[in-house]
């Protein structure tokens, strides 16, 4: 089994617990561990994979608390990294016109390091790049430019979130765009979200935002639908392949779980890179993918809602 490197942001997620007011109103908080990339790494060991998270938090309690959560999930921590700058922090509310109330106090997340000797570990393996605040500019953005280039260099598979956060790129949408062109052209499995799709392409159908994308030079797409599924495309061929009837109740870190399942199966080839054209192959475990997606719907919370692989089995059946 690959083991599939993680490298983005992990922080501190404050949900506002009365819904409906904005962030001046609220007055109660929970705190949740948040991050993309760190949601997919769990997904992939919750599930029986093996997976290792490269990112930064503080040298604090809420960092503490982070790491704790990754090595409770088994999740290997060996280059996850401490900064003396205080662990980065979100907090968010849902206001009462269902926009998001969002205020985001950027800290070592954006410290992570490149470090050269972890490249040799890249060798055979596989890299997942969650986007989300990478792409911000700091030291983070140079080390996951070297990360990726190492990945590129060592042939690992390379799969590519961009993870678009409208409340960090207002008005900056086409340096976004452009940032994210290198890592579309030159990975094996990018993952969208509509919205997403329709950003990198400037197209609003999906058959033609994915011509689009394979022109630029993605490999298999797969573009995440809530409820209805997912969109698969490999170039040749593209459909939907639908989900599973659930009751959600939140729908937090339903497409981290959906890109580590689907990577965690992938993790099982001896080359997953061979596969990326396979649109039948793909499309069975994306069926899979879905219904992990699906499940972590069900619950409250994304990490503690990841199915284990025991769930996945009993739902699949
Ligand atoms: P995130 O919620 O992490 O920002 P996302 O928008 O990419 O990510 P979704 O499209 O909400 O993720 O969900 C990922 C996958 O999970 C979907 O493609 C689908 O297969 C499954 N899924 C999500 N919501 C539901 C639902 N309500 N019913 C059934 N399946 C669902």
């Amino acid at each position: 089994m690959k083991k599939v490197f993680c490298i983005g942001e992990l922080l501190i997620d404050f949900v506002a617990e009365n819904q409906g007011s904005d962030l001046r109103k609220a007055s109660v908080f929970t705190k949740k561990a948040g991050g993309a990339p760190a949601n997919v790494a769990c997904a992939i060991s919750k599930l029986g994979g093996n997976s290792a998270f490269i990112g930064c938090i503080g040298e604090d309690p809420f960092g503490n608390y982070l790491e704790h959560i990754l090595i409770e999930n088994k999740v290997d921590t060996l280059h996850l990294q401490k900064s003396d700058t205080f662990t980065t922090l979100a907090f968010v509310s849902i206001a009462e016109n269902g926009e998001r109330d969002f205020v985001f106090s950027r800290g070592a997340d954006r410290e992570l390091k490149y470090l050269p000797k972890i490249k040799s570990e890249f060798k055979g393996n596989m890299l997942h790049l969650g986007a989300a605040t990478a792409l911000l500019g700091g030291p983070l953005e140079a080390a996951y430019g070297h990360y990726f280039f190492d990945g590129l260099t060592e042939r690992a598979f390379i799969s590519f979130d961009p993870n678009f956060r409208q409340d960090l790129w207002k008005r900056r949408e086409s340096a976004f765009i452009k940032k994210c062109i290198p890592f579309v052209e030159k990975s094996h499995l990018c993952k969208f979200s509509l919205e997403e799709a329709q950003l990198l392409s400037g197209k609003e159908d999906l058959t033609e935002a994915c011509a689009v994308l394979h022109d630029v030079g993605a490999e298999a797409i797969v573009i995440t639908l809530g409820s209805e599924g997912t969109f698969l495309s490999t170039g040749t061929r593209h459909g939907v392949i639908p989900s599973i009837a659930v009751q959600p109740v939140d729908t937090t870190g339903a497409g981290d779980s959906f890109i580590g399942c689907l990577l965690y199966l992938l993790s099982g080839l001896d080359d997953p890179s061979e596969v990326t054209g396979n649109f039948e192959f793909l499309m069975e475990m994306v069926r899979k993918a879905n219904v992990a997606g699906a499940l972590t719907t069900t619950q409250f919370g994304a990490i503690p809602s990841l199915p284990s692989q025991e769930e996945l089995k009993q739902a699949l059946r």
